[in-house]
């Protein structure tokens, strides 16, 4: 299929524009879009075609097919085993880079690293600190350690839920951060744009809460006296906040766009 005619199936079949159409076929085949507007008889790959058509048919993310996705200014690569790295997320890693240079911290913690994302950030923003990471996946922590080796960061990962693979190291941690799945399980099931995802990254249970419960029955002897920081949904921050003030005084901490997100929590 040349470039033109793919243009104007989609422009016809799913009234997707044609600028919109050449920019995802420029980010799989990492050209400029400029190629395609001077060769519009040029044949598109077969491989580009499937996959363009799977994201716009079947809102397959462009993260999965491209492998890669920019956080923190770094490139990350992705696949279908971590959760795709958000933009308010970064706004979770601004927050720790802050309070670790004010506070001095000099050891930190990320539950559920996934791309490993968090972690590799903050070790790249301050060297001086040692962070270590973990993930219930153990293809979560492959895909997290080849980006760390991959952007030069030395961060420590280790397999296995929530605090488990630390507990011996957990005294001298300062300062846990996590982005968990906190997305209620029937918003999942009815939300196209996330069925590509891990389901075990995102899926919080029924009112997403599942992850912050047992975090606090489970673990907060081992939680209190250090800075937590952790990402929840715009939608039941309240309620993170509720259920984490068993283990000390939560504040919640709104994104950049104005939605409370973060829960944080400060040793006495
Ligand atoms: N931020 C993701 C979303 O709302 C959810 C991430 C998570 O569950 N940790 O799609």
């Amino acid at each position: 299929m040349k470039v033109q005619e793919l243009v104007n199936k989609f422009q016809g079949e799913l009234k997707i524009s044609p600028f919109h159409i050449l920019k995802v076929l420029s980010q799989i085949e990492e050209k400029d879009i400029s190629f395609y507007l001077i060769n519009p008889n040029l044949e598109v790959r077969e491989s580009s075609v499937r996959n363009i058509l799977k994201h716009f048919k079947e809102g397959y993310p462009i993260e999965y097919i491209t492998n890669k996705v920019k956080f923190m200014g770094n490139e990350f690569y992705v696949n279908e085993n971590v959760l795709i790295p958000r933009i308010e997320t970064e706004d979770l890693v601004i927050f720790a880079i802050n309070l670790i240079k004010e506070e001095k911290i000099k050891n930190v913690l990320d539950i559920g690293t996934g791309s490993g994302a968090i972690a590799i950030s903050i070790k790249k923003n301050i060297n001086d600190i040692n962070v270590k990471a973990s993930d219930i996946s153990s293809e979560a922590i492959k895909t997290a350690k080849y980006n760390a080796k991959k952007l030069g960061a030395n961060v420590e990962f280790k397999t296995g839920a929530y605090l488990e693979p630390f507990l011996e190291e957990l005294n001298e941690i300062e300062l846990i951060v996590s982005n968990p799945p906190y997305v209620e399980t029937d918003f999942i099931d009815s939300n196209t744009s996330l069925k590509y995802e891990p389901y075990i990254a995102l899926n919080g249970g029924n009112d997403g809460q599942n992850f912050f419960r047992v975090i606090t029955k489970k673990y907060s002897n081992l939680l209190i006296n250090k800075y937590l920081i952790f990402e929840s949904s715009e939608f039941s921050i309240n309620k993170t906040a509720m259920i984490l003030s068993n283990i000390g005084v939560p504040k919640i901490i709104p994104d950049s766009f104005g939605k409370g997100r973060f829960v944080f929590i400060s040793p006495d």
